[in-house]
């Protein structure tokens, strides 16, 4: 199989259709995510990496642990420009956190309950460094279009809609 086909097929799957205390599934999330960065005229690796950026939740993968692995798993077909975003886009939350006023008041009430699981917000140390790793911004731009792809009144485009620019990224 190729990867797209292998993508695709957590997309159709089981894991996909999981709620996971959000009003929307997991696969229409990733779908409204990778839509709304593709609106705002992201570039295609970041529109990938927003897409694919909660994968690691297709494969089963728990909340502290989702972005790591999911990135880990994408790294056999995709460059660091589509992995990082997706294995820093939970500590990207932990840094909006921090750095933010406010941030904190857009988050979901899932994404409240998970935050503490994953870390809580960051010290102004864990900040600055975060801030300094390559991808870091990259990161926080998923996790502003990952917050506002909740919503249950929008129907995203399907997995095929993407195919095209996934498969440009894929390694040769
Ligand atoms: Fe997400």
């Amino acid at each position: 199989m190729t990867a797209i086909e292998t993508i695709g097929e957590l997309f159709a799957g089981p894991g996909a259709r999981a709620y996971l205390g959000e009003p929307v599934t997991i696969g229409t999330h990733m779908l409204q995510a990778g839509a709304l960065a593709e609106a705002a005229g992201a570039d295609r690796p970041l529109v990938a990496a927003t897409l694919l950026h909660d994968i690691g939740h297709l494969r089963k993968e728990t909340d502290a642990r989702h972005g790591e692995a999911g990135a880990q798993w994408l790294s056999q077909w995709f460059g660091e420009a589509v992995t990082e975003p997706v294995r820093l886009h939970v500590a990207a939350k932990r840094f909006l956190c921090a750095v933010e006023p406010g941030y904190f008041g857009l988050l979901s009430a899932e994404s409240v309950r998970t935050l503490s699981r994953q870390g809580g917000p960051m010290t102004p140390e864990e900040a600055a460094a975060f801030a300094a790793l390559p991808h870091a911004m990259d990161a926080v731009a998923v996790r502003r279009w990952d917050d506002q792809a909740k919503d249950p009144e929008v129907t995203p485009p399907s997995f095929p809609h993407f195919a095209e620019l996934l498969g440009a990224l894929v390694r040769s």
